[in-house]
């Protein structure tokens, strides 16, 4: 038998510690906070868990739980805990800071938004059907620190009619059925984690996926135990999609009001998810500049110079006529809100972030969100489990979206509770994701350091 040299068995240690499992830690027993379970129960008042090996495992009350040996032990007296973020909608890899092009989709600026994304309390993204080559797929298997990576790869729409440029040319243009098929039967193999179509004329200037060709899209995705998640404007189109079985839709129907049709169509299928993504409508619904443009957490990851470009675009509402059209437009999608709602419809949370209404607010975008669902109507504790245990849900990812025994360490701890003031669930004081704290000061700094 040969013996291996020393430098062998230093690289046989590094490469188990890169595995996808990340490696064992000490048990921690964290006392004292207001527990958020996200499933809509009532909070846990001085709680008290484990986690162990980066998941849950022990719940109870503060004095009911033993410090295990050798565990540690974390005060959170009058702080509140809730799960991580799950965002069901973003286009990771084209922004960074103010530049917006394919040239941008590396490796470095992936991992640097999920970096962001974590900041902001995000466990997991789904990037929606603007991946390109096998990075989404080796970032997904792999064990970055950020938030984890979901993807539905390329997207299906019409040739050259998806995503505005520069991220037109990352779906599949399709014109037949069998294309279309061929299509799915490829993003079957690389084990997307949903199908993404384009059902958009981008105001007449784009051909529109047809409904022989989405038919085709959805039949052969529920194949392969695949759904469909569908960017959709107006209203023919989304009754349309939910009669050939679509199964999410990621925006809101924003044409006109929804009507009992459709809130017939969805009834038959509860399963079926809607993302509002209100934040890729800021620009059209907000009358004035929102006060969270100030906030000075916004500075943590943005240089002025983004913050400026997205001050600058609310000046749009500047006008009476403007702010006029902004604020029907808003109370046309809050009143979509509470009549999905009202009729028991499956809510996630999506932002769009990254692509071309998006911006490049990672991580930012998915808080605001909360907070513009809770504008619409929505009450605080219907919010957070609509950004918790549904979006986590919609993405199939098990071990995320409650507080509860065996699932993944991911959760946020938090001054002050989001249950009586959404934007509470801005106010983070730590982050930690599979169990490990984020190191929010060093993200911070590097941040900083750039501008
Ligand atoms: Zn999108």
């Amino acid at each position: 038998m040969k013996i291996m040299p020393w430098y062998a068995l230093l690289v046989l240690v590094v490469s188990q510690t890169a595995g996808s499992q990340p490696p064992r830690t000490t048990p921690i027993l964290f006392e004292g906070a207001r527990l958020i379970v996200g499933d809509g129960s009532a909070p846990l008042e001085g709680s008290a868990f484990i986690v162990e090996n980066n998941t849950f495992t022990r719940i109870g009350k503060k004095g009911e739980l033993r410090l295990p040996a050798g565990a540690t032990r974390v005060d959170l007296s009058g702080k509140t805990v809730m799960p991580a973020i799950v965002d069901v909608h973003g286009h990771p890899g084209y922004r960074k800071d103010a530049t917006f092009s394919a040239d941008n989709y590396t490796r470095a600026n992936l991992a640097d938004i999920l970096n962001r994304y974590a900041y902001y309390g995000v466990a997991a993204v789904l990037e929606a059907g603007t991946g390109r080559g096998d990075l989404p797929f080796e970032i997904r298997a792999g064990s970055q620190p950020g938030a984890r990576l979901r993807t539905a790869f390329r997207g299906i729409a019409m040739p050259n009619a998806g995503p505005a440029p520069p991220m037109r040319d990352a779906p599949f243009g399709v014109t037949t059925e069998a294309e279309a098929r061929r299509d799915v039967q490829e993003l079957a193999a690389r084990k997307v984690d949903l199908i993404k179509i384009w059902v958009d004329d981008r105001a007449g200037t784009v051909p529109k996926l047809t409904p022989p060709l989405y038919r085709a899209v959805i039949d052969e995705a529920h194949k392969h135990d695949l759904r469909v998640v569908a960017h959709v404007v107006e209203l023919a189109d989304a009754k349309e999609l939910l009669r050939a079985g679509v199964d999410g839709f990621a925006h809101l129907v924003r044409d006109k009001d929804v009507d009992d049709e459709l809130i017939g169509l969805l009834k038959q299928r509860p399963n079926v998810f809607v993302l509002p993504t209100l934040w890729g409508e800021r620009r059209l619904i907000h009358s004035e500049k929102p006060a969270w443009l100030n906030a000075p957490m916004l500075r943590d990851t943005l240089t002025d110079g983004d913050i400026k470009q997205l001050g600058d675009s609310f000046e749009g509402a500047a006008t009476p006529e403007a702010g006029e059209k902004a604020r029907q437009y808003w109370r046309m999608l809050a009143r979509t809100i509470a009549t999905l709602n009202a009729a028991g419809v499956r809510l996630g949370l999506g932002t769009d972030t990254g692509g071309n209404n998006g911006g490049q607010y990672f991580g930012w975008a998915s808080q605001i969100e909360m907070e513009t669902m809770v504008s619409a109507g929505l009450t605080p504790a219907q919010v957070l489990v609509a950004a918790t245990r549904n979006s986590a849900q919609i993405l199939r990812l098990d071990e995320l979206g409650t507080i509860a025994l065996g699932k993944s360490a991911d959760f946020i701890v938090l001054d002050a509770n989001p249950l009586d003031d959404i934007a509470n669930t801005r106010r983070i004081a730590k982050v930690y994701l599979r169990g490990r704290e984020i190191d929010r000061t060093a993200l911070k700094a590097g941040w900083a350091g750039r501008s």
